[in-house]
């Protein structure tokens, strides 16, 4: 029988499914793992022997551990300790106290900046009166706060993934595991630690937590772990879309854009995220372009470049950008105004979902308008487009839309052409577009003399 099916039939028996799960703690020696402190960066050394010379308990833990253990470099450094945000801040000059939801310390040496978190507990488990406010939960069971601090165990039973769950000791060099995530990262498997639906109900992010793991680590989403998210994924409307922001940047920047598309279109994930492009989409409106910009993106990430979030808003909204100007022409708006109504009104729907700091909203908008610009080239046009500060993004985004296969390829290459040139090189060019369009001049209109009233 499939196992879907039976945990269906399970789900039937009271009981059946929420069967309380036991997990037990090993400790796994240095000779039979790979963690090494020569792939730990120098201030997270720093940082944990300092705690622990300070008589506090310190580990490595998440990412840091994870990474490592499946022999990649990992992108930065978590540490669990049991001294309080307000210790760990005593400890280090370097360090700000920051977050409401999650107090943490966060220990900055230049460039990289370790984050400190102390022990949680589960204030469930406590006869702790006080605990209550420092842990609540809304109505949809959403966690507002969760300052309740515990112990290790308690700690590591409080993470989302079991491979995630996973600690690494300085002092003796052993790997903890609470809860078998180094069975799951062998079987290379996402499972969520506790009864998945109360999890995501905590806190619905750790659906999309899911699917950026399995992405960039290529791991399966275990069954019980997967399947109440097609059903729980609407919960992220709940997310303050600040916090869906630093999500999608994250869901985007790690390296696997396409697939990670691929599996929020899959699990329902897309629509809370760009609630816009969905419906134009599931309209008819093609998403090659983003397809497109998301494999643009991933090879640029592979060569070590950088890449820009408003180029990837901007490719993430273009098909409702494109269904909404259309929409408006259809109405009777001329191109122009009818792109600018456009514009105003697919950035102010997707702030309601995901923020978009206005750093780059404007360079996103700038993006999108110089679209109609890039085939004017006549005259002067084209050297004042190519002075433009976001020329270069918009010409990469020109580029995107010839390979997606949505206008004719030429321009592209013309405006490769146009960069490289020489003066000269650049004048033939101008000159031999000449036949290429109707040349519209605008003459100024001759002031009309209003004849006097007799
Ligand atoms: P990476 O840094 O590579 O993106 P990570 O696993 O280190 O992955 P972080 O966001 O840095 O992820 O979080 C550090 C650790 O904190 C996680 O490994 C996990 O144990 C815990 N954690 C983070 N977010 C949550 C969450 N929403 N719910 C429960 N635990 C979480
Ligand atoms: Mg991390």
């Amino acid at each position: 029988m499939p196992k879907r099916l039976v945990d269906r039939i399970k789900s039937f028996i009271p009981g059946g499914r929420k069967k309380p799960r036991t997990y037990q703690r090993r400790e796994i020696p240095r000779d039979q793992h790979n963690v090494s402190r020569s792939v730990i960066s120098e201030p997270a050394k720093k940082v944990l022997h300092r705690l622990n010379k300070s008589g506090y308990e310190a580990y490595l833990v998440g990412g840091g551990v994870r990474d490592i253990l499946l022999g990649g470099k990992p992108k930065d450094f978590d540490i669990a300790t049991n001294a309080t945000p307000e210790e760990v801040h005593d400890l280090f000059r370097n360090s700000r106290l920051i977050g409401r939801r999650f107090r943490i310390v966060h220990v900055v040496f230049g460039r990289e900046i370790i984050e400190v978190t102390t022990f949680r507990g589960n204030a469930n488990d406590t006869d702790d009166d006080s605990a209550d406010d420092d842990r609540k939960t809304s109505e949809h069971g959403l966690l507002l706060r969760d300052n309740v601090y515990g112990n290790q165990e308690e700690d590591a039973l409080r993470r989302d993934f079991t491979v995630n769950a996973l600690y690494y000791c300085i002092r003796d060099f052993t790997v903890i595991d609470f809860a078998n995530g180094i069975e799951d990262l062998r079987n290379r498997q996402i499972r969520l630690i506790g009864d998945p639906e109360t999890r995501y109900r905590e806190d619905p992010v750790r659906m999309l937590r899911a699917i950026r793991f399995a992405a960039k680590l290529d791991f399966e989403i275990e069954p019980e772990t997967e399947a109440p998210i097609r059903e729980l994924a609407p919960l992220l409307s709940h997310i303050p879309p600040a916090r869906l922001f630093d999500e999608v940047l994250k869901l985007f920047s790690a390296g696997h854009g396409e697939k990670t598309y691929d599996l929020l279109n899959e699990y329902n994930l897309l629509a809370p995220l760009f609630p816009e492009t969905v419906k134009a989409i599931e309209a008819g409106e093609p998403d090659d372009l983003i397809r497109q910009a998301l494999r643009n993106t991933d090879a640029r990430i592979a060569q070590g470049k950088s890449v820009t979030p408003y180029f990837m808003f901007a490719a993430m909204l273009w098909p409702a950008l494109q269904a909404e100007w259309r929409r408006r022409q259809d109405n009777g708006d001329p191109v122009q105004p009818a792109l600018h109504g456009a514009i105003g009104k697919v950035i102010g729907r997707q702030v309601q979902a995901t923020s978009i700091p206005k750093r780059f909203s404007g360079p996103m908008k700038e993006i999108w308008e110089l679209q109609m610009r890039l085939p004017r080239r006549q005259g002067k046009r084209a050297f004042g487009t190519m002075a433009h500060p976001r020329f270069r993004a918009a010409y990469d985004f020109l580029l995107v839309r010839e390979a997606a296969g949505e206008i004719d390829p030429g321009l592209g290459q013309w405006w490769t052409e146009f960069q490289q040139a020489d003066e000269r090189g650049q004048e033939r060019m101008l000159s031999q577009l000449g036949s290429d369009g109707p040349k519209k001049r605008r003459r100024r209109r001759k002031p009309v003399k209003r004849q006097a009233a007799q």
